[in-house]
C-alpha cells in the first residue's frame, strides 16, 4: 500500500520509511503506513504549487468547488462506519464518539459547500465618476495544513473544506499518530473529482516530514492546529519567507460555577467539560472555578461521580471514556499531577492508572480531581491535555473574572448562573474566543472558533475561517485616463 498522495499519484516514501500505528486502548498494531521524509514533502509542495499556478483550479467556478464538497460529504456519510472505526482504532476513542465526529465532519463539508460563493467582494465609492473601484477576494495559494491527533478528521475538515472552497491547493500532514482517516478522506476527495495536485497528503513526524511546510518558499499559508510549542516554532520558521500563519493552539479553560446556577445541570456538564475524550480536548473545562458558598457540596458530588466513570476501549459498549493517546502522553499527564500535589493541591480522586487488568495494555489514566488549587500552580497554568480537573474558588463576579483571565491562554470558557445579566457581563469580560453560558462544548460551523492570547492567531469556521484562505485585492479601474501634468516640464 502507498499512502502518500502527490500530484494525483499514490506513492510510497522515497526513502522507504514505514511507521506502525498502535491502538492506544490495547497497544496493538492496527496498521502501518508510509513515513515521509522532507524530500517527499518538498515534492508535495511543488505539486501543490504547480496545481495552483497552472491547473486552473483557482479559477474554477464556485459551482465546481461546491459540488466537490457536497460529494465528499455524501461519501463520508455513506462510509460513516468505516471512517469512524478507523478513527477509533487510531485514537482509542469510543466508537460512538467517532461516529459523532464523522457527522460533524459531514456538516463542515456541507457548510463550506454552501458558503463557497459568499462574500465575493464589494464595489467601492471613490467619489470619482471616472473610476470603477472594487475589492475582490481571491484564492490565497498553497496552504500547508497540519493537524493534531485528538480529533484527527474533524480538525482536518476545518482546514481542507475552506481551503477547497476558497480555491487554494494544499499539502495536508496529519499527526503521525493518527493518519488513517486522512488517507480515507483523500481517497474520497479523488473520487469526488478533485484534480491532481490540488490536494496532497504527507504522512510522518513533525520535525522531519513536516519540516518544509513552514520553511519552503512555495507555501503561502501555514494553517496549524496543535500544541503551543510547535505553534511558536512554526511561526518563527514562517517568518523567514513571511508566510501567513493561522494557529489553533492549546487552552486552559475555566468553567465558572456561580452559587445561583442550576447545580445539578452544572455538575453534569462539569464532568463532560473536562473528562470527555479523557481530557484530550483543546477546549476542555480543565479549571473549575466554583463560588465559595457552594464549593464543598459541589466538589464532593463531582468527586463521587468522577470516581464512577467507566474506562474502556473503543468497542466496549459500557465504556464512558477511553485511553490517552500514547504512553509518552500518559507520562506527561502523570507528571503534571505529581507536580500539582507537590505544589499543594489535594487529591480528591484518580491520580493513578486503573488497576483493572483488562486495561493494563492500554494507556489509561483515571479521572482525577485536584482540589485546593491556586492560579499560580503549574498544573493550573499549563495544559496537561489529560483527565485532570483543578478546583479553585472565587468570592464574587470580579474575583471570578480575574482568576479566569489569569492565564496565557484564551481559547474557551463557560459561566453557569441563572442571572442572565451576570452571565452576559462575565461573558463579555472573559478574554476567550468562545464563551458558553449554561452549556459546555457545542460549536457550529457557522460560528468562528479560535483563541485570544497564546491560544492562537486567526479563526477557523464561520466567515473568518474562510477568509483565512483568501487574499484581498483592490482593483482600481480608471475608465477615462487622461494626462495629469504632475510634472509640468514634460
Ligand atoms: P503537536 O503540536 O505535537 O502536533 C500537531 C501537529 O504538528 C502534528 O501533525 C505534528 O506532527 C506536527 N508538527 C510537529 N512539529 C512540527 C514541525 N516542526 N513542522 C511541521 N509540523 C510539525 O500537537 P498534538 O500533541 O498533536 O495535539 C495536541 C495539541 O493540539 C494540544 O495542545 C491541543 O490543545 C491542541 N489543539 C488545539 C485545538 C484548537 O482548536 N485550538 C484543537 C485541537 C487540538
Amino acid at each position: 500500500m502507498a499512502e502518500l498522495l502527490i500530484d494525483g499519484d499514490w506513492r510510497s516514501a522515497l526513502a522507504g520509511g514505514r511507521r506502525e500505528i498502535r491502538c492506544p486502548a490495547t497497544g496493538e498494531v492496527v496498521t502501518d503506513v508510509d513515513e515521509a521524509a522532507s524530500e517527499d514533502t518538498t515534492e508535495a509542495i511543488l505539486a501543490a504549487r504547480r496545481a495552483f499556478d497552472g491547473s486552473g483550479w483557482p479559477d474554477s467556478s464556485v459551482r465546481v468547488r461546491s459540488d466537490l464538497l457536497h460529494t465528499v460529504a455524501d461519501l463520508l456519510a455513506d462510509n460513516k462506519e468505516k471512517v469512524a472505526r478507523a478513527e477509533s482504532l487510531d485514537t482509542g476513542k469510543r466508537l460512538v464518539e467517532s461516529e459523532y465526529d464523522v457527522d460533524d465532519v459531514v456538516s463542515v463539508f456541507r457548510h463550506y459547500a454552501q458558503v463557497a460563493g459568499e462574500d465575493a467582494g464589494r464595489v467601492v465609492d471613490t467619489g470619482r465618476a471616472d473610476v470603477r473601484s472594487k475589492v475582490v477576494h481571491e484564492p490565497l495559494g498553497v496552504a500547508a495544513l497540519i493537524t493534531p491527533w485528538n480529533y484527527p478528521l474533524l480538525q482536518t475538515s476545518w482546514k481542507v473544506a475552506p481551503a477547497l472552497a476558497a480555491g487554494d491547493t494544499f499539502v495536508l500532514k496529519p499527526s503521525e499518530l493518527t493518519p488513517s482517516t486522512a488517507v480515507l478522506l483523500m481517497h474520497y476527495l479523488e473520487q469526488a473529482g478533485m484534480p491532481a495536485g490540488v490536494g496532497n497528503l504527507i504522512l510522518g513526524a513533525g520535525a522531519t516530514a513536516g519540516g518544509p511546510l513552514s520553511t519552503h518558499h512555495g507555501v503561502d499559508l501555514v494553517s496549524f492546529t496543535g500544541g503551543l510549542g510547535t505553534g511558536r516554532t512554526l511561526m518563527a520558521n514562517a517568518a523567514a519567507t513571511v508566510k501567513k500563519v493561522a494557529l489553533e493552539l492549546g487552552g486552559k479553560n475555566p468553567n465558572i460555577v456561580f452559587a445561583d446556577a442550576d447545580l445539578e445541570v452544572a455538575l453534569d456538564f462539569a464532568l463532560t467539560a473536562v473528562f470527555l475524550h479523557s481530557g484530550q480536548v483543546c477546549s476542555a473545562g480543565a479549571r473549575l472555578l466554583v463560588q465559595e458558598s457552594v464549593k464543598t457540596e459541589f466538589v464532593d458530588e463531582l468527586t463521587e461521580r468522577a470516581g464512577r466513570i467507566r474506562l474502556g476501549g473503543p468497542f466496549d459498549d459500557k465504556a464512558e471514556a477511553g485511553p490517552l493517546i500514547s504512553a509518552a502522553h500518559r507520562d506527561k499527564v502523570e507528571a503534571y499531577v505529581t507536580r500539582g500535589l507537590a505544589e499543594g493541591a489535594t487529591l480528591r480522586c484518580g491520580g493513578a492508572r486503573p488497576d483493572d487488568p483488562s486495561l493494563e495494555a492500554g494507556f489509561f489514566y483515571l479521572p482525577t480531581i485536584l482540589d485546593d488549587c491556586r492560579s499560580q500552580m503549574t498544573v493550573v497554568q499549563e495544559e496537561s491535555f489529560g483527565p485532570v480537573l483543578t478546583v479553585e474558588t472565587f468570592t464574587d463576579e470580579d474575583d471570578a473574572v480575574r482568576i479566569a483571565n489569569d492565564s496565557i491562554f484564551g481559547l474557551a470558557g463557560a459561566v453557569w448562573t441563572k442571572n442572565a445579566g451576570l452571565a452576559e457581563r462575565v461573558a463579555s469580560r472573559l478574554r476567550m474566543g468562545t464563551v458558553w453560558i449554561n452549556d459546555y462544548h457545542p460549536y457550529v460551523p457557522q460560528a468562528e472558533w479560535g483563541g485570544y492570547k497564546q491560544s492562537g492567531i486567526g479563526r477557523e469556521l464561520g466567515a473568518a475561517g474562510l477568509a483565512e484562505y483568501r487574499e484581498t485585492k483592490h482593483v482600481w479601474h480608471n475608465v477615462k485616463p487622461a494626462v495629469q501634468h504632475w510634472f509640468g516640464g514634460q
